[in-house]
């Protein structure tokens, strides 16, 4: 359903990407991995047209997104839930749902089926949220849109342990009724199970790809550094 082909992507005069691929098909959940600086958040960036890129191609559900601007991404199925998070801060927590909501399976009662807390706090302000409430909201925000492929930049980074394992059982969730997905994160021992395929920057190219049970310990000394 994505098919991102060789982009290359500047921040004024200095290059980030220079040669990225990857693609996602219909119900997969695929990582996005690599060190720190690799890439990864200008890869979605350039998805969304908020960083667009230069060269190469990117077509989601045969439609060419390349140089479209990002208010026209953001209408064609692709639902982003940005690194930091970014709520409504003095909208109410159910207010920061309903205010993305579009047409589809995805309801606010879904949302805070998949995320009970968001029901206890409808009525606070976001802002007023922890960290990881937050986060919830954010994918619950997302989720509103009724995307037909999820796109997550660590979503689960700096959480509590017990706030991340809720927001992991969402995802696997989530991979279970069929969402496709694209993720960035680095708890590699939550990813690996549940992704369909990794795909590994490296200095703002695509350096490996695969199934997760490949990715080895070479693999992963050699990219992830770990
Ligand atoms: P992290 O895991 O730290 O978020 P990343 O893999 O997402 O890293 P990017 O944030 O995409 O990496 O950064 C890729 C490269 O682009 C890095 O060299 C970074 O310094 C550079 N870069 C990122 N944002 C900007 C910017 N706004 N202006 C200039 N260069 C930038």
């Amino acid at each position: 359903m994505l098919e991102i082909t060789d982009i290359e992507t500047f921040y004024g005069p200095s290059q980030a990407l220079f040669g990225v691929s990857l693609h996602v098909e219909v119900g997969e959940m695929v990582a996005l991995m690599g060190r720190n600086g690799m890439g990864k958040t200008t890869t979605i960036r350039s998805l969304f047209g908020l960083t667009p890129a230069r060269h190469g191609r990117i077509v989601f559900e045969a439609r060419n997104l390349h140089r479209l601007p990002a208010y026209r991404i953001a209408r064609c199925g692709l639902g982003l839930v940005p690194e930091g998070r970014r709520c409504f801060p003095n909208l109410s927590v159910r207010e920061n749902l309903v205010v993305t909501a579009r047409p589809g399976p995805w309801t606010r009662e879904r949302v805070e089926d998949l995320f009970p807390k968001l029901a206890e706090r409808r009525r606070q302000m976001a802002a007023t949220l922890s960290g990881g409430e937050q986060q919830m909201l954010a994918i619950g925000r997302a989720l509103m849109t009724n995307p037909r492929l999820l796109v997550l930049d660590e979503a689960t980074e700096g959480l509590a342990p017990v706030i991340r394992q809720e927001i992991w059982s969402a995802l696997r969730l989530l991979k279970a009724q069929g969402q496709s997905t694209l993720i960035v994160d680095k708890s590699l021992g939550e990813l690996l199970p549940v992704v369909d395929r990794c795909t590994i920057l490296e200095k703002g190219r695509t350096a490996w790809t695969g199934p997760p049970e490949a990715l080895d310990s070479s693999v992963r000394d050699r990219y992830l550094g770990v």
